[in-house]
């Protein structure tokens, strides 16, 4: 799909890797211009001399409240508008609840479910005035909770909680809420579980499976911001055909 989103600007969190870096590309592929946020900012410069379009890279830390309001501010003060925020940033530290190192769970409230929230406030006042869009790349386990996976089901089962309420606040004000629930994505997020078992698991599945690429989950995100603007699609399930 090109050339959908001529003078769309996009801000997307967690574009240093994985999916929200796919995002990225996709979105400066379809004619957006992108804001690409995320720590590692080498690879934020990286990214931004292969952007087919204009792609501006901020040091962004969705932690930080005060971070998030100034990536947004720099979006705007560039491109002079803001017309959706892709929620991407997020980390899966796998675990038994039971002996659980419990500041993984507030690193993952904190990134996944808290940055989210901090971003959505600090552009929404710039999507309203645009009439824009928010996309949360939530996940499956935002939907179904399983064994070994709780802290991070929780911190997504949250972000579609919040999405669903936000929705039903903003949509009469035109901005659009889509909630993304990819299913397995072979990227680097099984990379950094630090509980063996669990990531031997997920190198497991990994393998067991064609799983989704990166460009696949981009894929459907150019699609929902490319809809007309009557269209609001709220909510896609992704999950690899091979993924019960
Ligand atoms: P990656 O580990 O490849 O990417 C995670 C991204 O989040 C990186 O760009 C990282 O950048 C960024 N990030 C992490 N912490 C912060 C922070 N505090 N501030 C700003 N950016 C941060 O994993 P994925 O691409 O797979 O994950 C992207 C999203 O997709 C996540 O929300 C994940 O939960 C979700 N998802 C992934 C699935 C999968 O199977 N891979 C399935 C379902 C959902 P940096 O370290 O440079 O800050």
């Amino acid at each position: 799909m090109h050339n959908t989103l001529n003078d769309h600007v996009a801000l997307v969190t967690g574009a240093s890797s994985g999916i929200g870096r796919a995002i990225a590309l996709a979105l400066s592929r379809a004619g957006a211009k992108v804001v690409v946020g995320a720590r590692r900012a080498e690879r934020l410069d990286a990214l931004v001399a292969e952007a087919p379009g204009e792609m501006l890279a901020v040091t962004l830390d969705v932690t930080d409240p005060d971070s998030a309001t100034a990536a947004v501010a720099a979006a705007v003060e560039r491109f002079g508008r803001l017309d959706s925020l892709v929620n991407n940033a997020g980390l899966m530290l796998a675990g038994p609840v039971v002996g659980a190192d419990i500041t993984e769970w507030v690193r993952m409230i904190e990134t996944n479910l808290l940055g989210s929230m901090y971003a959505a406030h600090a552009a929404l006042p710039h999507l309203i005035e645009s009439r824009g869009a928010i996309v949360q790349v939530s996940s499956t386990s935002g939907r179904i909770a399983s064994a070994g996976n709780a802290a991070y089901a929780a911190s997504k089962f949250g972000i579609n909680a919040f999405s669903e309420a936000l929705r039903q606040e903003v949509t009469a004000r035109g901005v659009r809420v889509t909630v993304i629930e990819p299913g397995f994505v072979a990227t680097e997020l099984t990379s950094h579980i630090t509980d063996p078992v669990m990531r031997e698991m997920a190198a497991g599945i990994q393998q067991s499976m064609r799983t989704l690429t990166a460009d696949d989950i981009a894929n459907v995100v150019v699609f929902a911001l490319g809809q007309p603007d009557h269209v609001a699609v709220n909510q896609i399930l992704v999950r690899p055909a091979d993924q019960v």
